[in-house]
């Protein structure tokens, strides 16, 4: 299928989209459990204590860690990320609504993977709960919402606002099957109608 999206009426989720958390997630696994077998294929489920075979005290860690100051810092963005961001800033700012309680890392982080964005242009709207994020997202006049949480999108396209799921293994169910589902940032890009830039 082929979309096209206008930038300034685009909003984005952060975790899962922007950032690869589950990939600083299972390196904390690795190095602070020892749990080399963990691989994203692994997270079937948004909800982790349904689909890892581990003790709720090693997932809330792991969660905590993952999630605090000095890690959020060291999280890898997802792969071309930064590159369509940037590419995207001229045609307005660059919008970011997260389900984390508090935007200051995340703010940093962005800052830091966006090195080419005005910092003014990077606004980060921290709601503490994705059901929340309708709200605010109504409130911006956002049209289309980029989001990894299948059951945040079906809140969405019930309330008008289109969702993009971006796909990852914990969206890969039967209930995301109608909404439109982006693979890639290099194929975000085209739906932004961005020139491919030679990387795609
Ligand atoms: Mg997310």
């Amino acid at each position: 299928m082929k979309y096209s999206i206008e930038p300034s009426q685009t909003a984005f989720d952060v975790d899962g989209v922007v950032a690869d958390t589950m990939a600083l997630f299972l390196r904390l696994a690795r190095e602070r459990y020892g749990l080399h077998y963990l691989t994203k294929d692994h997270i079937r489920d948004y909800d982790l204590y349904q689909c890892l075979d581990l003790s709720r005290e090693v997932i809330d860690d792991l969660i905590c860690l993952t999630l605090d100051d000095t890690h959020t810092l060291e999280t890898p963005p997802m792969l071309a990320a930064p590159d369509v961001l940037s590419d995207l800033a001229p045609h307005g700012a660059l919008r970011f609504v997260t389900a984390r309680i508090w935007p200051d890392s995340i703010i940093r982080w962005l800052q830091k993977t966006l090195p080419s964005v005005d910092p003014a242009q990077i606004q980060v709207i921290a709601t503490g709960a994705p059901e929340s994020k309708l709200k605010i997202l109504k409130e911006m006049g956002v049209r289309y919402f980029i989001e990894d949480r299948w059951e945040t999108c079906s809140l969405l396209a019930r309330e008008g606002i289109q969702p993009i799921l971006f796909d990852q293994p914990w969206n890969r169910t039967r209930q995301a099957d109608h909404f439109p589902r982006v693979g890639s940032w290099l194929e975000l890009r085209r739906w932004f109608l961005l020139p491919d830039n030679g990387i795609g």
